[in-house]
């Protein structure tokens, strides 16, 4: 069975003991980009935050691109989110190529190069990566200047985070 099969099973059992209360306007605290990576996906046991507080925006990386911008402006300008916190990582699949390389590669092996350029996002060094981010939502003119826009590395060896300070 494949995995999506799976979770249909498994969602059957779920909606029998769900709670018509979680389905309430949602009252995000704090909007978190991060990395697609799973190794992210327990924010509440690495942040000790609860679910229903946290807006997630995940890209590979992460990437702030103008979609997480927009994001961003709704989570804090609509929703209600009062913090912005940029959590990158340690041993990201997306500093293991570049995007110029990924194009190559897969033109050659699939023989169509019609996609190319993909924008992926590729990066070497996450912590300026995350000095990048704050610099472009701290400057972003729909992003009060009272909403708190943080930078950090989780450590995935050690699952310690990191604070990157901007400038
Ligand atoms: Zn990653």
């Amino acid at each position: 069975m494949s995995l999506i099969d799976q979770a249909l099973k498994a969602n059957e059992q779920f909606a029998r003991k769900y709670d018509p209360k979680l389905g309430g306007r949602p009252q995000p605290k704090i909007a978190i980009v991060t990395c697609m990576d799973p190794r992210l996906s327990d924010l509440e046991g690495i942040l000790g935050l609860k679910t229903a507080d946290m807006d997630v925006i995940r890209t590979g990386g992460p990437a702030v691109t103008d979609d997480v911008m927009g994001e961003l402006v709704v989570s804090t300008r609509v929703l209600g989110s009062k913090e912005i916190m940029l959590l990158n990582h340690t041993g990201c699949g997306f500093t293991t190529f570049t995007d110029k390389e990924l194009n190559e590669k897969l033109a050659r092996e699939t023989g169509d190069a019609t996609p190319v350029p993909m924008r992926l996002f590729s990066f070497k060094d996450p912590e300026e990566n995350t000095r990048a981010q704050i610099e472009r939502v701290r400057s972003h003119p729909w992003i009060a200047k009272d909403v708190p826009v943080r930078g950090f590395i989780f450590d995935v060896d050690t699952g310690r985070l990191r604070e990157v300070k901007h400038g």
